[in-house]
């Protein structure tokens, strides 16, 4: 797949024309070269980097830039960086007059450099530091601002560089990230198939193909993620970075997030509100795909429920305040505003439906299968996290969200019941 010609956009049969705004993609050995001659007539550059992704590729952007006003934020790498009010404000404050912004590093300084871009409307690119995502070519900054965790609308990147020598000597965990992250897309698109389905939402095959066919590419590729191979290692930030585009071709996450990313954010949430540990992303991620194909699994092996669960607006206000907090009240107010609770699912109409996609998933044992290749095994999932935690997650993730997933048929049709 040429990402360069996908970039150009597609006039698609799902009757959208799909664009994407990122001119350039660069994904080679010393891509970082090209920054000089992206960068152009732009003079002063704000290098946003903490201090572990700049010391991976700092040296090297700095002299691709050479010649230019540079001026440097750069975190502590020694605690996690939370992409919240304090950290961005500490890079609106060293904007003053750049012409351009480059981040260096891989998720959460991405997010904030594209949040304040954004903002500011300073156009922004990536030097990408780890395989370890799909957000470096998404339109949403996944930020954590009043303790929730919220995808802002936010600008996509003029470049993308990923220099293949820096990227495959990140932490061999950010590479079993990205490759997790894309292992969580089988768990996404079958949730994207189940609304389409259930509420009628826009879906596109044409989407739901091309990140299907990045998923059983990334399968291919263990082994040499764990060698570092520049071939494999490359090829995975293909994968992730035309994830990316899909995203923006959808106009949103949906190709690529779905209940798996939800069951995520609920641990990076509550592991933030309450100070406890939770893994990178991909990694929660691709733990959480194991979880979600499991509720398929129960879903599928019991007869539809005659009526949906619900509880009472009292029991309900007292469990989120229980888990959430202080991001209770945020939570509650965005499900009574969607009608969640309300809904009218069809379930038993459309159940012959339902039960052909939850199908299509593979199992909870062949996604465990597809783990143990990068030598993720479920067994430090459970013991991480522990079983409330999990449980938790199983039933009140969903409330961290407006998208429908199988996270919504479970709970409707076995409410307090979070055996998976
Ligand atoms: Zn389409
Ligand atoms: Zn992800």
């Amino acid at each position: 797949m040429d990402i360069n010609k996908l970039l150009k956009g597609v006039n698609c049969d799902c009757g959208r024309t799909h664009t994407c705004d990122i001119e350039y993609v660069y994904i080679e050995n010393n891509a970082i070269q090209r920054l000089g001659e992206i960068c152009g007539q732009d003079r002063n550059i704000l290098l946003v980097a903490d201090e572990n992704t700049f010391a991976a590729a700092g040296e090297k952007t700095v002299s691709a830039l050479a010649g230019k006003n540079i001026r440097k934020v750069i975190f502590s790498g020694g605690a996690i960086l939370v992409p919240n009010e304090t950290a961005i404000h500490e890079v609106r404050s060293a904007l003053s007059d750049a012409d351009l912004i480059v981040g260096i590093g891989s998720g959460v300084i991405q997010d904030l450099c594209k949040y304040v871009s954004f903002e500011s409307k300073i156009p922004y690119i990536i030097v990408a530091t780890a395989p370890s995502m799909d957000g470096y070519a998404s339109n949403g900054a996944a930020m954590i601002t009043g303790g929730m965790k919220v995808t802002y609308p936010a600008g996509l990147p003029v470049a993308i560089i990923a220099d293949t020598e820096v990227i495959r000597n990140a932490p061999i965990e950010m590479l079993k990230a990205g490759y997790g992250d894309i292992i969580g897309k089988f768990s996404a698109l079958n949730d994207w198939k189940l609304s389409h389905l259930i509420n009628g939402e826009y879906f596109c095959p044409y989407i739901y193909d091309l990140t299907y066919a990045q998923i059983q590419k990334t399968l291919s590729l263990a082994d040499g993620i764990l060698k570092r191979d520049e071939e494999s290692v490359k090829a995975l930030m293909e994968a992730l970075t035309i994830v990316g585009i899909l995203m923006s071709f959808a106009g949103s996450s949906r190709p690529a997030s779905g209940s798996e990313h939800h069951l995520s954010h609920f641990f990076e949430i509550t592991g933030i509100l309450d100070g406890t540990p939770y893994f990178p992303h991909g990694i929660d991620v691709a733990y959480s795909t194991v979880i979600t194909a499991k509720l398929r699994e129960k879903i599928l092996s019991r007869p539809f429920p005659s009526a949906i669960y619900r509880t009472t607006p009292e029991i309900y206000a007292k469990t989120m305040s229980a888990i959430y907090k202080s991001a209770a009240p945020g939570c509650i107010a965005l499900q009574n505003k969607i009608g969640n609770y309300t809904a009218e699912r069809g379930y038993l109409q459309k159940e012959d439906g339902i039960r052909a996609i939850l199908a299509e998933m593979p199992t909870a044992n062949e996604i465990e299968r597809m783990l143990s290749l990068v030598g993720l095994d479920m067994e430090d999932f459970y013991r991480f996290y522990g079983s409330e935690r999990i449980e938790n997650a199983i039933l009140y993730a969903k409330d961290l969200k407006d998208r429908y997933t199988v996270l919504w048929v479970n709970y409707d049709f076995y409410g307090g019941d979070s055996n998976v």
